[in-house]
């Protein structure tokens, strides 16, 4: 038995089938290690696996991002302790957050709008692969996690970072941007965490509408203010396909827009659910990944 609401159960169902819902629900019981993301703008990777080994603190590493770390033998509040992650020299992200900014692919010298900002993970990686060398505008419409995200981006030395504390969907279309991540705000489907107590009372149908009616109304201000010929990245850590493909096709119609197919190494091992549009990826939570959906969109000239 668990605490997952039903309706979530058979919205899986429905979407994925019985096998595939039990695996997911197997997923969302897992205890992931921590994992981090090595912050370039302050240190080295290498740095970093010294200072580890120095500290007998056990490590792996994956093949689709050199700054990303999987720790084998101590938890969060341990990590916390350590002077890397106080001076900003890591950053506590998930593996399948860190996937966005890296399909992304931003350039440096561009402007990029980041338009779901806090707690900063993304944003801060933008800045990082960037080396500091692009105009990022950070927007965030609640008051205290813009504080949180500003705080993030200073201890990280994100310096190419502006915050803008405001409704993205009210974003002034004289503005238009080379590249755009829009990590919207969502039910939180693919995180689901069996130890939430109030799991039922949190997780409701209206939250999953609240999300969509947002998620709908972030992606076509987006597409307005992308340039035209530009690439942005639409994400979530939802694995209904309500959150996900069919907010998409809601703007995939317009015929201003196409998916720009998201392609995967053969040898990299990414636990992938079906998606509704090709080239789309959904990831299902298992021992080492929270679910996830991304999607690479771009606007046609
Ligand atoms: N990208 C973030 C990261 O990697 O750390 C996580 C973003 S979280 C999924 C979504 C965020 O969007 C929340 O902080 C929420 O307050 C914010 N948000 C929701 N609706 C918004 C809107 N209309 N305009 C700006 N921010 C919004």
């Amino acid at each position: 038995m668990n605490n997952i609401p039903e309706f979530l159960i058979e919205m899986l169902k429905n979407q994925y089938g019985e096998q595939l819902t039990k695996s997911i629900i197997d997923g969302y019981s897992k205890k992931r290690p921590v994992t981090f993301r090595v912050n370039t703008l302050k240190t080295q990777v290498e740095t970093i696996e010294n200072k580890l080994k120095e500290q007998n603190i056990e490590y792996e590493k994956i093949e689709w991002s050199n700054e990303a770390f999987i720790i084998k033998n101590i938890r969060e509040k341990e990590i916390e302790d350590l002077d890397i992650y106080k001076n900003g020299e890591i950053y506590l992200q998930s593996l399948s957050s860190m996937l966005p900014p890296i399909i992304l692919q931003p350039q440096e010298h561009i402007d990029i709008l980041d338009m779901a900002a806090a707690p900063g993970g993304k944003t801060t990686q933008i800045a990082a692969l960037t080396n500091n060398n692009a105009h990022i505008t950070a927007c965030e419409m609640n008051k205290i996690r813009a504080e949180r995200l500003k705080y993030n981006i200073d201890k990280q030395g994100a310096t190419s970072v502006y915050i803008m504390q405001e409704d993205s969907r009210k974003i002034n279309e004289f503005f238009s941007f080379d590249s755009i991540l829009l990590d919207a705000p969502c039910s939180g489907s693919g995180t689901i965490d069996l130890k939430n107590e109030n799991l039922e009372k949190n997780f409701t149908k209206k939250l999953i509408d609240k999300s969509i009616e947002s998620q709908k109304a972030l992606l076509k201000k987006a597409i307005e203010v992308l340039k035209p010929g530009k690439e942005m990245v639409y994400s979530t850590c939802s694995i209904l396909s309500c959150e996900n493909e069919d907010v998409l096709n809601t703007i995939l119609k317009s015929g201003k827009v196409k998916i720009v197919p998201i392609k995967i190494d053969t040898n990299i091992k990414l636990p992938l659910l079906p998606s509704k549009i090709e080239g789309t990826i959904c990831i299902k939570p298992n021992e080492l990944f929270e679910g996830f959906f991304v999607a690479k969109i771009k606007k046609e000239i």
